[in-house]
């Protein structure tokens, strides 16, 4: 019998519609949802390669304890007693959860509950952190709240889309798609790329600004400045719904534009064209993605963006806006659920008594955070410092993904008390488990998740759990049990989303523009069924706002969207013995630590091998050859890859991508290399500007 099911891609963040068809034989095959909203039908190479992933190759089956195979019952009462021994002994924040921005949204709620509302610790975060914190923290400090207020449709209905550190036909291929069609159509439409890097993105831009490492705060300055002095600017606007214009503007006027070419390092004529282009079009997005969001400025480069699209009152209306890009498929539902260390649930703010005592009356908790807790850089740094005794990681890799991974590795290998639930027993992570827990993958899990434009999908389950692997959910909800907690007797990922969708609404707790109370009675049947909307969706009206902030009606007390005053800081890092720049990212075939897509020959044969990428001037001052072994040194680590010499990489800079482990190439994780440097907002990593040496590698 053929069984045919709608799910949705795991991957990036656009989070397109999949149909998964099995057939009598157990075949799975895949194909995209012409009925999304997101993709229409179309999939992208990782997504048409997912049946490729699922096998059982390498699969953490059962419960282990050091590496033995054991019971669900002994292995999460180990766990409820070595966490509870923590807290008693050293108190609430010696624990930790870093979760992960593949959980679903049901996943998240469960472990952000047993967090901060029964153990009494904020210590939970996510790898999410590494991926959009700042537009989070940008968000919060113009708008008042976490809210994306556009659409796809608006990169398509735009005059000129501006992808700011984006490869979007890499990193997000569906909405590239989407835009490279628009663009066909419509051919007088404007691209403009700004990446230091000459990426495949740019095949279909009209302007590439290969702008300097971190130069967009000036970059986005000085188009204030230039908006602030041209009819353009939107006094209506500013004046009805804004605050603190004058502030951002002399900060911004005071940037001469000799000084913005330096910071940005482009020529007078592109400045100058940019500027021009985004003056006389009424229609503009501003697309921000990684290149944005992973940088000490991280934040600020949000607000700088965000500024403008103020200074304009182009916001929120058809065509025209600032639009974050998740990395994640589910980094905005962990948002939702309040899955990082300094939000709370339903959008409510940790920092906040009234919306803590609303949660916790909710809850019926004991106790509940009162402050923010480590963000996932200073979460390692208290493991390898003693502080945190006992750590839980779920769905990530951080001995390959965190800075400083050499570092996270060591403090992972001497923390007493780890968990690790994975759908993979020999992850550069898994090997340091003290107690490994297997999860259900793609095509077994059941929930929720939540793309970049606010759409809530379900992801279903077409296949039969593997050996005793269970879901992520169920883990906690035992382990929360089991130290004695009541409010964790779930039945199904439907009771935990319809107690979501409640609490979203709760004595107004939607207010802050996230209410999905529409869903707060929905059973198995209707979560079984429910199909893709976007939030927010109140009881009372039932509809869905698309769009935000045209007519202001911001989150924050009064109503209005702040300007924030920046400061262009200094972004050069390099040294007399690190002078080059790194930039980490990602490839079109892979996705994160390749433990799904490294499973795929049709995937690893777009880019088989790691490679550090670099201008051919560099290389010849270097010595070095193309395809030949080089080695790349910071303060924190070393790597040793294959050199790709092209005029795509700018002078003085190199990229290298983010995925390879230990598994797959000998000293290839890129990020034993990253600094661990935060964004001061957001705790969000520096990864693309990162000083190194490189230099041929000569065997010993
Ligand atoms: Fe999956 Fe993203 Fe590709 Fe869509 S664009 S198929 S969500 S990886």
């Amino acid at each position: 019998m053929v069984k045919e099911v709608k799910t949705t891609c795991p991957y990036c963040g656009v989070g397109c519609g999949v149909i998964a068809t099995v057939e009598g034989d157990g075949t799975v095959a895949v194909k995209g949802d012409p009925e999304h909203p997101a993709n229409f039908g179309r999939l992208c190479s990782k997504g048409s390669a997912l049946a490729e992933t699922i096998g059982l190759d390498g699969r953490v089956l059962f419960p282990e304890v050091l590496g033995q195979r054991t019971g669900w019952d002994v292995a999460l009462d180990l766990v409820a007693r070595k966490f509870s021994d923590a807290i008693a002994e050293h108190g609430p924040d010696s624990v930790a959860f870093y979760v992960s921005g593949q959980l679903l949204t049901e996943d998240y709620y469960v472990a952000n509950k047993l967090m901060k509302g029964f153990i009494g610790s904020a210590n939970i975060d996510t790898n999410s952190r590494l991926c959009m914190s700042s537009s989070v923290a940008g968000h919060r400090r113009a708008f008042g709240a976490d809210t994306v207020p556009g659409v796809y449709e608006d990169l398509e209905l735009a005059d000129v889309v501006i992808l700011t550190g984006s490869n979007l036909a890499w990193c997000h291929p569906v909405l590239y798609q989407r835009i490279a069609a628009a663009k066909t159509a419509r051919p007088a439409m404007r691209i403009v790329v700004i990446d230091p890097r000459r990426t495949m993105t740019c095949d279909i831009a009209d302007l590439h600004l290969a702008i300097r490492p971190d130069g967009d705060v000036a970059l986005f300055m000085g188009l204030l400045g230039h908006l602030a002095v041209s009819p353009t600017i939107d006094r209506d606007y500013i004046d009805a719904h804004t605050q603190g214009f004058p502030e951002a503007f002399a900060k911004a006027s005071a940037l001469s534009f000799t000084e913005i070419m330096e910071r940005t390092g482009l020529p007078a004529m592109q400045l100058r064209k940019f500027f021009r282009l985004f003056e006389t079009n009424e229609k503009v997005v501003t697309c921000y993605s990684q290149g944005v969001n992973q940088s000490s400025s991280g934040t600020d480069k949000v607000n700088a963006i965000i500024n403008c699209h103020l200074a304009t009152g182009r916001i929120g209306r058809l065509g025209m806006g600032p639009f974050s890009l998740t990395g994640q498929p589910n980094a905005m539902g962990g948002r939702e659920v309040g899955g990082l260390a300094n939000m709370l649930a339903a959008h409510m703010a940790i920092e906040n008594p009234e919306d803590r005592d609303r949660v916790q009356r909710f809850w019926a908790s004991p106790t509940m955070a009162e402050k923010a807790g480590l963000k996932a850089v200073d979460m390692f740094k208290a493991v390898a410092d003693g502080r945190i005794k006992a750590l839980w990681i779920m769905a990530t890799n951080p001995v390959v993904s965190m800075p400083d991974a050499d570092a996270v590795e060591a403090a992972i290998k001497a923390c007493p008390f780890v968990v690790v639930s994975d759908i993979l027993r020999d992850t550069d992570t898994a090997r340091h488990a003290h107690v490994l827990l297997p999860s259900l993958g793609w095509g077994e899990k059941d929930g929720t998740v939540t793309n970049s434009e606010r759409r809530i999908s379900r992801q279903r389950g077409f296949l039969a759990f593997p050996g005793e692997a269970r879901a992520d959910w169920w883990q906690m909800a035992e382990v929360g049990r089991r130290m004695g907690f009541s409010g964790f007797d779930y039945a199904s990922p439907a009771e935990i989303f319809a107690e979501h969708a409640v609490l979203s609404a709760f004595e107004n707790s939607g207010s802050r523009d996230f209410d999905i109370g529409a869903y707060a009675h929905i059973d198995d049947a209707g979560y079984r069924t429910l199909a893709p909307f976007q939030w927010p969706q109140p009881a009372a009206t039932g509809s869905c706002v698309t769009r935000f902030f045209a007519e202001g009606g911001f989150y924050t007390p009064d109503r209005k969207a702040r300007f924030i005053p920046i400061e262009a800081s200094s972004a050069d890092r390099t040294s007399e013995n690190y002078p080059l720049t790194l930039n980490t990212g990602r490839i079109r075939d892979h996705w994160h630590t390749m433990t799904r897509t490294g499973k795929s020959p049709r995937l690893s044969s777009h880019i088989a091998e790691p490679f550090a990428e670099i201008h051919p001037r560099d290389a010849m001052d270097l010595g070095i050859r193309g395809a030949g072994l080089v080695e790349l040194e910071s303060p924190h680590g070393k790597v040793i890859v294959r050199a790709l010499v092209t005029e795509r990489q700018a002078l003085g800079s190199v990229f290298v991508p983010m995925h390879w482990n230990d598994q797959f190439a000998a000293k290839a994780r890129v990020d034993a290399l990253v600094a661990p440097v935060t964004d001061p907002h957001s705790g969000q990593p520096a990864s693309k500007n990162v000083a190194i040496a490189l230099r041929p590698f000569e065997a010993a």
